[in-house]
C-alpha cells in the first residue's frame, strides 16, 4: 500500500487537502507524514505492529497522522471522534493499544486515562516539535495496516483487520471502477473510523493525486456554498445525508436552486451507499441534481463488493454487479448456490477481503466457509443481472408464519404513502407467529395508522403487511446514519 505514498511524488505541489485550516500540498502531505513517523518510532527503526490509536478532527491532522503510523510500520486504529471514553476504552483495549495520539479538542478525555492505564501519549505540541531525517522502515504488503471496528448495527462493533495489500486491493478496484483522476476535487463529510469515509473518500482521492476538501460537522448549507464554488466533481455520501441535503434544497429560493442545479450538472460523479438507498431518495435526488446516485454495496470486512455500473445503467432499488476483481455468489442455507431469481446470502472472495477479526479467531473461522468464502450475512436476489438487497438475515428477514419476508421490501413500499416521511420495519418476538411484522413511522402529517395499513394491504399480500405501528420522532441511527433495530425493536 505503500504506492500510496510513491503516487503522491509524481506531483508534490498539487493541492491534495484543503481544511477549515488551510491548504496542503501532496509535498508538504509526505514530509510531515515522515517527521510524526519519526516521532513514533523514537529509537526504535520499526513500530513492528504496534496499534496506534488516534483521535483527530477530519483533516490534515488526520491525514498526516494517519500514514505516518503506516510509514513507522504500525497499525492504524482510528478513534470515533465522538464515542465517550467507555466506547473509546473497548477500542483501545481491544486492540491492546500501544500509542495513542490525540488532537487538541480530546487530550482531555483521553489523557488521564492514557496516563492511567500505562499508554504512551501524544499531544500535538510533542508532534509539531519533530524533525524529520530518519530512515523510515520498509513495509511487506503483507503486514497489519489497520483496524477498522464494524458500525455496530447488529451487535458490538468488531475490529476488522486489513494488511497494506488489502487496503491497496480495496482502494484500487475503486479508482479503476469509478475512473478516479489527478483531475478529480471531493469534499469529505462521512467519519473517518469506517471504510466509506477512509477508503472510498479519503484514500482513493490521495492515492488517485485528486484534491480531498474536509467539511466537517456536516451542515447542508455549507456543502451548497461549496459545491457553488465550482470545484467539486465527485461526491459520496449516505443516504441520510441526500434525504438532508433534498430538504436543503427545497427551503432555498428559486434563483440558488437554479444555480445548484447549473454546478451539480457538471459533476461526474455521484455516489451512495452503507445502507440501502430509498428509491424515493434516488429519484429526488435524480430531480435536483440531474443525476442517477451510483449505489454500491461493501462491508468494513471486504471493502466494496458490489457496484452500479459507472457507465451504463444504473439501476434504483439495486446495488449492481460485483467489482472487477471481486468473486460473489449466492447461496442457502446449506451453502449450496442458488437458482437465479431465489434469495440467497451473499458470500464474497477476492483480494479485498480482510484478514480476521482481531483477536476473534472463533468469529473469524465461523465467518468463512470451508472454501475460503466471507459469509456476508446479507441476503439478495439477482434480477436481471442485477443484484437486490433484501436485508441482514439476522435482522431484516423476519420469519413469520413460515415466511421469510423482507424487512427493506416493505419500507420501500411504505415510504411511498403521501403521508410517511421514514420507516422501520422490524419483527418483534411472537409466540404463534415467530415473529410479528412491525413498522415504526415517521408522519409528514398526522394519520392514522389504521389508514396506512389499509393502503398497503392494496399493495402487497396480507401475510407481509405489519400487525404493529408505533409512530415516532425519528429512528433509532448510528454514526453512519443506519438503522439501529436492535434498537428499534426495543421501542416496540
Ligand atoms: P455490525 O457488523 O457491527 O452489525 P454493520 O454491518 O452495519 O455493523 P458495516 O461494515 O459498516 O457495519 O456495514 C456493512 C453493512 O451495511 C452490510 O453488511 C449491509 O448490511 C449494509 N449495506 C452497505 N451498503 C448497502 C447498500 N447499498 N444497501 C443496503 N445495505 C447496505
Ligand atoms: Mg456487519
Amino acid at each position: 500500500m505503500l504506492n500510496l505514498f510513491a503516487q503522491s511524488l509524481t506531483s508534490p505541489d498539487k493541492t491534495a487537502i484543503i481544511d477549515p485550516e488551510g491548504s496542503y500540498s501532496y509535498r508538504q502531505l509526505q514530509a510531515e507524514s515522515d517527521k510524526i513517523a519519526a516521532i513514533l518510532l523514537g529509537k526504535k527503526s520499526d513500530l513492528a505492529e504496534a496499534r496506534v490509536a488516534f483521535m483527530v478532527s477530519p483533516g490534515f491532522d488526520y491525514v498526516k497522522i494517519q500514514w505516518a503510523i503506516w510509514k513507522a510500520g504500525g497499525i492504524a486504529v482510528p478513534l470515533c471522534i465522538t464515542y465517550p471514553l467507555p466506547s473509546l476504552a473497548y477500542v483501545i483495549e481491544d486492540t491492546q493499544t500501544k500509542i495513542i495520539i490525540a488532537g487538541p479538542e480530546y487530550v482531555e478525555i483521553l489523557q488521564a486515562y492514557a496516563e492511567e492505564k500505562n499508554i504512551r501519549f501524544l499531544t500535538f505540541e510533542e508532534i509539531d516539535s519533530a524533525s524529520s531525517g530518519k530512515e523510515l522502515p520498509r513495509i511487506d504488503g503483507q503486514r497489519g495496516a489497520m483496524i477498522l471496528y464494524t458500525s455496530g448495527t447488529t451487535n458490538l462493533p468488531k475490529g476488522v483487520l486489513t494488511t497494506h495489500n488489502i487496503i491497496e486491493s480495496q482502494v484500487s478496484t475503486l479508482i479503476n471502477a469509478w475512473q478516479w483522476s489527478p483531475e478529480d476535487h471531493t469534499i469529505c463529510l462521512l467519519p473517518l473510523h469506517h471504510v466509506h469515509g477512509i477508503i472510498n473518500v479519503v484514500s482513493s482521492a490521495l492515492w488517485a493525486g485528486a484534491t480531498l476538501q474536509f467539511l466537517h460537522p456536516f451542515d447542508a448549507k455549507q456543502v451548497f456554498d461549496t459545491f457553488l464554488e465550482g470545484k467539486v466533481n465527485v461526491f459520496m455520501a449516505v443516504p441520510t445525508i441526500y434525504f438532508k441535503l433534498i430538504s436543503e434544497f427545497e427551503s432555498c429560493i428559486e434563483e440558488e436552486q437554479q444555480q445548484l442545479r447549473d454546478c451539480m450538472a457538471k459533476f461526474r460523479l455521484m455516489v451512495s451507499g452503507s445502507a440501502a438507498l430509498p428509491v424515493s431518495v434516488m429519484e429526488k435526488w435524480k430531480g435536483i441534481s440531474g443525476h442517477y446516485l451510483l449505489e454500491r454495496y461493501g462491508m468494513t470486512e471486504i471493502g466494496m463488493a458490489i457496484s452500479n455500473p459507472y457507465e451504463g445503467e444504473r439501476r434504483a432499488g439495486y446495488i449492481g454487479q460485483p467489482l472487477p476483481g471481486v468473486q460473489a455468489r449466492l447461496v442457502d442455507e446449506k451453502n449450496q448456490t442458488i437458482e437465479i431469481g431465489q434469495p440467497g446470502e451473499i458470500q464474497i472472495k477476492g483480494p479485498s477481503v480482510f484478514k480476521e477479526y482481531w483477536g476473534k479467531p472463533e468469529a473469524t473461522a465461523k465467518s468463512f466457509t470451508q472454501d475460503g468464502w466471507f459469509r456476508t450475512g446479507d441476503v439478495a436476489v439477482i434480477e436481471d443481472g442485477y443484484y437486490r438487497i433484501l436485508g441482514r438475515d439476522s435482522i431484516d428477514i423476519i420469519k413469520s408464519g413460515g415466511y421469510k419476508i423482507s424487512a427493506l421490501e416493505i419500507e420501500e413500499i411504505l415510504r411511498k404513502h403521501p403521508a410517511v416521511n421514514d420507516c422501520g420495519v422490524v419483527g418483534i418476538p411472537d409466540e404463534e407467529w415467530g415473529e410479528l411484522v412491525s413498522a415504526a413511522l415517521i408522519l409528514k402529517e398526522s394519520t392514522d395508522p389504521k389508514e396506512i395499513n389499509q393502503w398497503l394491504r392494496a399493495q402487497m399480500p396480507a401475510y407481509k403487511t405489519p400487525r404493529k405501528y408505533i409512530v415516532l420522532d425519528e429512528l433509532p441511527r448510528n454514526a453512519m446514519g443506519k438503522v439501529v433495530k436492535n434498537d428499534l425493536k426495543k421501542l416496540f
